[in-house]
């Protein structure tokens, strides 16, 4: 897929990609400066510009934060970007900075793996924590009087999607602010500012940084108080990304575009042959014309993802399954370059059946891909006896 505009002010994403976030040319400088490893910066006299001391500001971070916001809010007017030490770190900056006692957010109730401790964390501070589904766009059920909205869509691990559009013009005209989880999508795949959402939140960690090599979370939003309070969080908080993580981040934005593309259309071929297959139910991929999530999906997403997720009628007969795996890594997380897959409910806590696999497509060629999971579904079949 690829919305490639020929104009200058609305470059393709690729174009984009390749220069995003890069400084005006130097004369003997490299293109991507490298990493600035600093605790502090030289600062005489009065306190002034942004480099001081290296848990408020880094020009690494800066060049990075240029990039993912010229993804995420391309055109969105004045927005801020701020990098932080992983996916939780964002997610907890947001949280914790928008929220006080007394005050009420609605979570998704199959969201990320690590919400649940959000949630006693939040409960513990005496915020009310409602939850609901994201099929079905249920969180609407539970939003009045919600300080704010915390969506996850596509959901992880089950592929879910919210009408986030209107989830938003609800939540704004109950007064709510709204947070979307972008990790799944990516800023190619959906760009929630520009769904009206007031904040796109994401581990970096998954696709964009996409070699399984960094921990790296972001939060985008609309400049004013709400991103003051979040970059005031980051600070107090201290949950900043080091200088090498965030280059190895920016490098690898550069070829978002050509992963993003190539995953995809591969998730896409696996979804499809894993659609015939009688052993397997359950099948989701936002990206399949009969998929439930797939109109939704199809309104407000440029591209599906690169996580597919089925289930096998057993616990055991998912186990042989990903140990006859010869091309996909037995691993958890998703969005790198190898592929992998893990059975969800060896971690407790998600609400899947025994035999429920996420698989994250890679960018091994997708013929092999495809045969080498028919291969392991074949012969998981077989050792039934
Ligand atoms: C992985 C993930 C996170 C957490 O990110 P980390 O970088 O591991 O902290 C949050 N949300 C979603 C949807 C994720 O997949």
């Amino acid at each position: 897929m690829n919305d490639n505009a020929a104009h200058p002010d609305s470059p393709g994403d690729g174009t984009r990609a390749v220069r995003a976030g890069l400084p005006e040319p130097v004369k003997h400088e490299p293109t991507l400066p490298g990493p600035v490893f600093a605790a502090h910066f030289h600062l005489p006299g009065e306190v002034s510009g942004p480099y001081s001391y290296g848990r408020d500001g880094n020009p690494t971070w800066t060049l990075l934060e240029r990039a993912i916001g010229e993804l995420e809010a391309p055109g969105a007017g004045d927005t801020e970007t701020l990098v932080f030490a992983s996916g939780m770190a964002a997610i907890s900056a947001v949280l914790f900075s928008q929220l006080k006692t007394g005050d009420i957010v609605v979570l998704p109730s199959d969201g990320y793996q690590a919400l649940p401790l959000a949630r006693a964390q939040l409960e513990a501070f005496g915020i009310e924590v409602r939850t609901a589904p994201t099929g079905g766009d249920a969180q609407l059920d539970v939003l009045d009087g919600a300080k704010l909205l915390w969506i996850e869509s596509p959901s992880n691990p089950g592929l879910d999607v919210c009408d986030i559009r209107r989830l938003v013009e609800e939540a704004h005209a109950r007064g709510a602010l709204v947070a979307v989880d972008n990790t799944l999508a990516t800023p190619l795949g959906q760009r929630p500012l520009e769904l009206g959402a007031d904040f796109a939140v994401a581990s970096g960690t998954k696709q964009l940084s996409g070699h399984g090599d960094v921990l790296l979370g972001y939060v985008v939003g609309r400049a004013g108080e709400p991103m003051d309070a979040v970059r005031r969080w980051r600070k107090i908080v201290g949950a900043i990304p080091g200088p090498m993580e965030a280059w190895l981040a920016h490098r690898s934005i550069a070829t978002l575009p050509l992963r993003v593309d190539r995953q995809n259309a591969t998730a896409l071929a696996v979804a499809e042959a894993l659609r015939d297959r009688p052993e397997v139910s359950g099948l989701r991929y936002p990206g399949l014309p009969d998929d439930p999530s797939h109109e939704v999906a199809a309104r407000q997403m440029r591209r599906f993802g690169c996580v597919v997720s089925f289930t096998l009628p057993t616990r055991e007969h998912a186990e042989r399954f990903l140990a006859a795996l010869r091309l996909v890594e037995d691993a958890t997380s998703f969005g790198g370059v190898r592929s992998t897959a893990e059975r969800r409910g060896r971690w407790g806590g998600d609400a899947v059946p025994d035999g429920f696999i996420r698989m994250s497509v890679g960018a091994e060629d997708a013929e092999d891909l495809v045969a080498d999971v028919l291969r392991a579904l074949n012969e998981s079949a077989e050792s039934v006896g």
